[in-house]
């Protein structure tokens, strides 16, 4: 066991503090990574606060890690000591079921391993990247192209991949109209990566403070939809919907924006249940789908694409001691676009 200090929550309800948590042994299959940076995605806040549901505390959370090997297994072939690389979402999966086999393990049917509060194989509760060191199977451990900055291949490791993996598969390209719903952590990534596949993006904000960001990100437009109605001017406009508001939103009203065969995907994860009408897909033959990170091939496929256009996520770096702050500057929407902890800092 390596003792290794990292910083995490107590409860649902007080601050996170530094804390010493133990990470096994490096098995045959193992890698141990030192890490360097670690992104804070809202699904970090919705974990340690039980908005998803209870959960066994102390929990560290974090699961856009980067940083270099420090130690192999003795079967490990993939990795060297001294590699850049970084870890997802996940650290494990079934390997058995036809998700797995066919390289889908983030859809695995007895249910992946998840970086942090999720059952490891040996029945420990996995606890993820605001610490020091992490022991990963080689398996799940990306390589992280030298173009991109450590401190920015941090967030690509989930906002990334989760942006790239539904841009992919709904055909974002040349010759389509892409709206990014919510300028946050994920919806930066998505008007960046869309515009880079040759999309035309559309911004849907709750006002138009990030405008010039937008524009910046290579939008071809910033559309504030605080106002009530405020969509009603942007029927059959879209081919594609990313949404990645961590709050409920009107679903119905999104849905009017598509063309025919559009398809609304959702990203973002509301603890709500949100209503909607079964006629709003009906009508057009709309998509009202959803899309969860992506699968180590794509992840890795989404990093080398980052690297090879030079698409990199806008970063604030801060030392732990501002991970609490951090936490209610995203809740208020006051970030830009994600906050990177530099781990040195533990
Ligand atoms: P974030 O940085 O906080 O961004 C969320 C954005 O949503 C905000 O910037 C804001 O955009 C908008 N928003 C926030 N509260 C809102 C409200 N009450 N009403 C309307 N819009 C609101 O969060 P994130 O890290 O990008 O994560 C977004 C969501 O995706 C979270 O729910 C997270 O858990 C989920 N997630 C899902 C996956 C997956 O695999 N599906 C992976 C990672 C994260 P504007 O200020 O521009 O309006
Ligand atoms: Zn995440
Ligand atoms: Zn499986």
């Amino acid at each position: 066991m390596l003792t290794v200090k990292a910083y995490g929550a107590t409860s649902a309800t007080d601050p996170l503090v530094p804390l010493e948590i133990e990470r096994r042994d490096v098995g045959p299959h193992d890698v141990l990574i030192a890490i360097r940076y670690a992104g804070i995605c809202h699904s970090d806040i919705h974990t340690v606060r039980e908005e998803w549901g209870p959960i066994t505390f102390p929990q560290v959370v974090g699961h856009e890690i980067v940083g270099e090997v420090a130690e192999i297994g003795s079967a490990v072939t993939t990795h060297a000591v001294g590699d850049r690389v970084g870890v997802g979402c996940m650290v494990n999966s079934c390997r058995e079921c036809e998700e797995c086999r066919a390289g889908d393990e983030h859809l695995c049917e007895n249910g992946n391993v998840g970086t942090y509060s999720s059952v490891d194989v040996d029945g420990t509760i996995t606890q993820g990247g605001y610490s020091t060191h992490v022991v990963v199977n080689e398996d799940f451990v990306l390589r992280v192209p030298t173009e991109i900055p450590y401190e920015k291949a941090a967030p690509l490791l989930c906002a990334g991949i989760t942006t790239y993996s539904p841009l992919a598969t709904w055909g974002a390209g040349a010759g389509k109209k892409v709206a990014v719903v919510g300028l946050g952590g994920l919806g930066h990534m998505a008007v960046k990566i869309a515009v880079a596949m040759g999309a035309e993006v559309t911004v849907l904000s709750r006002t138009d403070a990030k405008k010039d960001d937008s524009l910046a990100f290579g939008a071809a437009r910033h559309i504030a939809t605080g106002e009530e109605g405020a969509l009603d001017s942007l029927k059959r406009s879209f081919d594609i919907i990313i949404n990645t508001i961590s709050a409920p939103f009107d679903i119905d009203a999104h849905l009017r924006t598509l063309r025919p065969h559009g398809a609304l995907v959702n990203v973002g994860l509301p603890p709500e249940a949100l209503p909607m009408h079964v006629g709003s897909v009906v009508s057009g033959r709309k998509v009202f789908a959803g899309s969860n990170i992506g699968s180590i091939k794509e992840t890795q496929e989404m990093l080398d694409f980052c690297a090879e256009r030079g698409i990199a996520p806008e970063t604030e770096l801060i030392p732990a001691d501002r991970i609490n702050e951090a936490y209610d500057r995203t809740v208020a929407g006051d970030v830009r676009y994600r906050f990177v902890i530099d781990t040195a800092t533990l």
